[in-house]
Formats: structure tokens, sequence, C-alpha cells
């Protein structure tokens, strides 16, 4: 077990130097992240490969054991590690936030070591024998955000460790020392250079990206940032998967029970207080319930308690960052401007220590406001009304982006006619952004390509390997 004062002192910079990490919530300094350059990051890559050589002889069954190892690590360590990205990220120890991320760090790693991959027989007859198999890619770069740093990290380390790569994981610059104390904790019990984590700005991601001798990239992060990846990839013709933005339409239709899915759709969307890949940013709602759905979000809305995340009351935070909190205030101020109407929030403190934004609701908004064609990336969802299916499926996959999207209705075999009409990698009915270690997750159009999670979460860290005889 790892405390929180130990865990810090094991991955901060020495006093003096790095970068100050804020706590978004109260402006105190969390701890001092490590500024790695490009030298360092060639030595990481250097043993990064030697180490994989070694890494991809060893069997499935090896590197499960490994990976239930790390998860139990994570356990025995999982309050400090929740403390400290609490502080960090700004998002409670309670709720589905904090705490709940490091428990999905150890389901993931546990999910990827249980799965089997076997060799698939293609053909077996007088013709001869021909069999795929799954082999190591070499070295992963992954590069992730700073919205569940913790949890997307795993969700690139895990599958990519399992299949006998090595990883070189850059973390967001705003939640380096939550993902560098993940990787000190995991490096307890994995073989040195298997893991490798060095903080830095955005540079250090480009020069990952470009690296003659990292040989797959997973990104999750902005669409923008994807394509100068794809762009700067291209030259060494990478392997990419891609987990960008999304901006997830909710259908609410006319047969649904609005209090029956008020808190469904309130934590759809403001899981996160709202910085989630797949959170729900836009609701659409039948105008028979739209005044019955507005009312039964105010009520869920008031009872969730926003503050400090380390009072435990609390199960909305701050915004990560300055920047995030300007885009949703400008949003939520230009709908405002634009005659919609704040059913509530929208007013945040001035003169606050931390970037608290309130739990905002927004109706009576036209379908192409800002607020509801950009992804807000914030706790302030647009609800928008809607009379025709027609209009409405069209709406939904108006945007350049599908990365998920949800239908929320009473007989399922309407609501699953509409979600098969819907343009986004997954789906829901009654829930959104429910992810689970098992089932395949990707985003569409803008959103990215590739797949992670599952067995084909395996074999996109790996390369098809046919042997024909
Ligand atoms: P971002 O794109 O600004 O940054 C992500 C990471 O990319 C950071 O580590 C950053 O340092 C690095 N980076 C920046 N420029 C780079 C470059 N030129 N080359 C290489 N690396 C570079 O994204 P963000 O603001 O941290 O995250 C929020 C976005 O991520 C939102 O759009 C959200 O929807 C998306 N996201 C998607 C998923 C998903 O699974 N699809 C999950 C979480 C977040």
């Amino acid at each position: 077990m790892t405390t929180y004062a130990g865990l810090l002192a094991a991955i901060q910079a020495p006093e003096g130097q790095g970068v100050e990490m804020i706590d978004p919530a109260t402006g105190a300094v969390v701890g001092r992240a490590p500024q790695f350059g490009e030298a360092d990051l060639d030595a990481a890559v250097a043993t990064a490969r030697y180490t994989q050589r070694e890494w991809a002889t060893t069997t499935h069954a090896e590197r499960s054991a490994l990976l239930d190892e790390a998860a139990d690590a994570i356990e025995a360590s999982a309050e400090a590690l929740a403390e400290l990205l609490s502080r960090e990220q700004g998002k409670p120890l309670n709720g589905p936030n904090a705490r709940f991320e490091v428990g999905a760090c150890a389901a993931w790693l546990r999910a990827n070591a249980a799965f089997e991959i076997a060799p698939q027989v293609l053909v077996d007859d007088e013709s001869g024998k021909a069999v795929l198999e799954y082999v190591p890619v070499g070295v992963v770069g992954a590069i992730g955000p700073w919205n569940w740093p913790m949890m997307i990290s795993i969700w690139q380390i895990a599958p990519s460790l399992r299949m006998g790569n090595t990883v070189v994981l850059k973390p967001s610059e705003y939640t380096p020392l939550s993902v560098l104390a993940l990787g000190a904790v995991l490096n307890q019990v994995l073989p040195a250079g298997v893991l490798q984590v060095l903080s830095g700005g955005r540079e250090l991601g480009a020069r990952l990206t470009a690296h003659e001798d990292v040989d797959k990239l997973m990104f999750t992060g902005s669409t923008a940032t994807g394509q100068a990846i794809m762009r700067s990839a291209a030259d060494t013709l990478k392997r990419l998967t891609l987990e960008l933005g999304g901006n997830d339409a909710g259908i609410v239709l006319p047969d649904a029970d609005p209090e029956a899915i008020a808190e469904g759709l309130f934590w759809g969307a403001f899981i996160n207080t709202g910085q989630t890949c797949a959170a729900l940013k836009r609701l659409y709602v039948h105008e028979s319930q739209y005044d019955q759905v507005c009312e039964a979000l105010v009520d869920v809305a008031q009872r969730m308690p926003m503050g400090v995340g380390l009072d435990e009351e609390n199960v909305l935070g701050p915004l990560q960052n300055r920047q995030q909190f300007d885009i949703v205030a400008g949003l939520v101020e230009d709908a405002r401007a634009a005659g919609a109407r704040i059913l509530t929030g929208g007013d945040p403190e001035a003169d606050q220590p931390g970037y608290f934004y309130p739990t905002t609701l927004v109706a009576d908004i036209d379908n192409d406001h800002p607020l509801v064609a950009r992804e807000q990336f914030g706790p302030a969802l647009p609800i928008v009304k809607y009379t025709d299916l027609e209009q409405v499926i069209e709406w939904a996959n108006a945007l350049e982006v599908g990365l998920g999207s949800s239908v929320w209705g009473t007989d399922l075999e309407e609501a699953r006619a509409v979600a098969a009409r819907l343009e986004a990698g997954t789906t829901w009915i009654n829930k959104h952004g429910a992810v689970d270690p098992r089932v395949p997750f990707g985003g569409v159009k803008s959103s990215g390509y590739g797949l992670e999670f599952g067995i084909e979460g395996l074999k996109s860290v790996a390369l098809p390997k046919v042997t024909s005889w």
C-alpha cells in the first residue's frame, strides 16, 4: 500500500523544478510535475524497444497474471490514488468520480487479463491449412486527455501490455501527476521498461507521434489534435487508434416516462461535471413530454451537490481548467442572449478560488445554437424541443461527430428502430455513456476510428499474422 504523501514524493519533481499543478477547486498547489524533454523521450523509446523483445516472449497467461497483480496493486493504493486524482483533476472522491475511476482501472486490467484470444484456423482441409494469429505491434505510444486521466490511460495500457507490446505514455499537461502516480503503482509489479510515463507539454506528444521507433499510437483527446497526429504519423505509417471528441445526442421519445428517466438523463449528461467524451451533450425531447422532462431534470440537478472534491458530500466538482470554464460560460451567455431559458444554474460566483460552474439546464434553445452544435464539455445541457421524429433523427445525425447517442422510451422495439438510424459508434437505450470493458467502444465520423475494449480492443494493439501451409 502506498500513502498519498508517499505517492507524491515518488513522482514529483524536486523542489524548485517542474511545473506546479493547481487544484482546480481551491487554487492550492498539488505538486510539481516533472517536464521530460526530447532526449528523455528518445531514451524511453529505446528502452521500450529493447524491453519489448523479451516481453513479447512471455505467454498470454504470464502477462494476464501480471495484469491481475497490477489490479491488486491499484486496489491496495486506491485511496491515495483517488485523493491525488481528486486534487489534481477536481472530481469529487464520491459519486461516479475519483474512487469510481480508480476502481475502473482495476476492473479494466482484470477484464483484459481474462479475455481469450486464440489462433483462428481459417482453412483446414485437403488443400492445406491457414491460421490467423495476433502478434504484438511493438512499441505503443499513448497520449491522453485530462478528463478521465487514469481510466483512459488504463484503456491504452492494459490491452497493449496484454498483447506483448511495451508502452511509452504522455499524459495531459493538465493532469500529469495522476498518471505518473498510476504508472508508479503499476510499476510496483511490472518488469522494468515495459511501461514508462513521461510528463510534458504538447511538443513532447508531437515528438512521440513522429518518432521513427514507435509502431502504434493510441490517442484520446480532441478532434483537432487527432488530425494533427494523423498527419504527423503519416511519414512512419504508424497504426492509429483515435478516440476523439463527441457531441452526443439523446432523444426522448413520446412514450418515455420523465420521472423514471430523469436521473439516468442527468448522469448521462453531467457525469464528471460534463467533462466526458461520451456524455449526453444535447438533449432532444418530444413536445408532449418537454415540460415534464425539464421539470424532472431540474429537480435532480438541484439535489446534486457541487463543491470541493475532498468533501464527501459532493458529487460534482469544478471544471478542470480556466480555458474550459470560459468555453462553458461563453456558450451559456450566448444562449441567454439569444433568448433561451435558463432553468437552473448559469450564474457562476464571481471571485471564487476554483473553476466552479453551476449545473445548468438550458431550455427553449434552437438546434443551430452553438451550445447545441459545439462540444461544450462541461455542466451545461441544452434541451431542444422537437415535434417530428424524422426531423430529430436528422438533427441528431447532422454533426460531423459520432461518438455516442441515446434513445429513451418505454417501447423497446421502437427505441431500437430509432437507435439503428443514429450515426454513432454506440447508441444506448435508456442510459447514456455506460462503458463496459467487454464491449467495444469507438467513434465514427470525426469522433475517430479504431476500437477499444473487448477482443476487438486487443486486436487493435496487435498485428494480424497469417501462417499458411
Ligand atoms: P487535447 O487534444 O487538447 O489534448 C490531448 C493530449 O494531446 C494531451 O496530452 C496533449 O498534450 C496532447 N497533444 C496536444 N497537441 C498535440 C500534438 N500536436 N501532438 C501530439 N500530442 C498532442 O484534448 P483534451 O482537451 O485534453 O481532451 C478533451 C477532448 O478529448 C474532448 O474533445 C473530448 O471529447 C475528447 N475525449 C475523447 C474520448 C474518447 O474516448 N473518444 C475520451 C476522453 C476525451
